[in-house]
């Protein structure tokens, strides 16, 4: 079976299994877990930010992130494809009782202009606060695409200017910073506040983390406790985000290539319609009219191929560490005979 689904399929590895079984643990809640509080630092450190709390889901961690740094009737500003907007169960609305300007990007990416243009003016009572703007990267429904770090440290200036914070939800943020030759560090310096995921690309059963100021991240483990996200003998799970920090970084890049290998296939069959830029793990394609998403994913799962749909005539296959270099052989051949 190969799934390209998601890179959230992937399955802990033997070595990471090891290093969960040798986890020594505490009750989180109390802050007595080792392993936690070692990958509470390390990630951290790695982003030269205060401090960092593991939470169980990317989603709680952007969804907690808006919490801190908006308030009821405030607005946020994120692009139109955002996670924390698309597929968050509108936890904005939920969670934060805040509004959301939507911005119109290049696959997910806007500009600091597109912000200033829609900062909303404090001194007309009419409207919402604009207090919050969310940027993703890498964009998940952008096709994985990576942000220039000119643009984001523009945005903070922008944000700076208006007395507006500045969250990422970095899901896939070490895609970014491997395919783009970028350190954690850099990040840390422009964003109040970052998300990152384990259990995307980097291989871990689940977990994420969030990373801010100390102020921000003891109001945010008030805020995990809320949402029902503390967790007790976490420590498990916080051993296998340490393996994965320490192992499945750098070869995020053999994911990248094999994303391009079948985007380059894909570029030559004639019904694709078009192929969205691939830079990192992420390939995103439009089927020709003719061909519905149905009878081509069926076409593929009879093959032993499990791809997923992302809107109309879209296509999106994730490559993971559970895709071997034999798999995406035969993936190519699928996508070469279909017709
Ligand atoms: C997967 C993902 C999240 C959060 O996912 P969880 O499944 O809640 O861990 C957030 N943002 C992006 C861009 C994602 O792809």
């Amino acid at each position: 079976m190969i799934d390209v689904r998601s890179d959230t399929v992937t399955r802990p590895t033997p070595a990471m299994l090891e290093a969960m079984m040798a986890a020594r643990v505490g009750d989180d809640v109390y802050g007595e877990d080792e392993n936690v509080n070692a990958l509470q630092r390390r990630a951290a450190d790695l982003f030269g930010m205060e401090a960092a709390l593991f939470c169980p889901s990317g989603t709680m961690t952007n969804q907690i992130a808006i919490k801190l740094h908006t308030q009821p009737g405030d607005e946020v500003i994120c692009d139109e494809l955002a996670h924390t907007y698309l597929y968050e169960g509108g936890g904005i609305a939920f969670h934060s009782g805040a509004s959301v300007r939507t911005l119109k990007g290049a696959n997910g990416r806007f500009s600091a202009q597109q912000v200033r243009d829609n900062v909303n003016r404090r001194d007309d009572a009419h409207l919402p606060w604009t207090r919050l703007v969310a940027v993703e990267n890498t964009v998940n429904k952008g096709g994985g695409g990576c942000w220039d770090l000119a643009e984001l440290r523009a945005i903070r200036a922008a944000c700076d200017a208006h007395g507006l914070a500045l969250h990422l939800d970095g899901a896939r943020l070490f895609n970014a910073l491997v395919a783009r030759g970028e350190s954690a560090a850099e990040y840390g310096s422009i964003f109040h506040t970052i998300s990152i995921c384990l259990s995307k690309g980097l291989g871990a059963p689940t977990g994420s983390l969030l990373l801010g100021s100390r102020d921000h991240i003891a109001r945010a483990h008030r805020l995990r406790k809320l949402m029902g996200g503390g967790m007790r003998q976490a420590g498990y799970l916080a051993a296998a985000g340490l393996y994965a920090l320490e192992h499945n970084v750098a070869r995020l890049a053999d994911d990248h290539a094999k994303a391009r290998t079948v985007a380059e296939a894909l570029g030559g069959v004639s019904y694709v319609r078009d192929v969205l830029p691939v830079e990192t793990n992420i390939l995103i394609f439009h089927l020709d009219e003719r061909v519905t998403p149905e009878r081509y994913l069926g076409y593929l799962a009879e093959r032993g191929i499990r791809a997923g749909t992302m809107g109309r005539q879209t296509v999106r296959f994730v490559f993971h560490l559970d895709v071997s270099d034999t798999q995406v052989g035969d993936l190519l051949a699928a996508v070469r005979n279909f017709h």
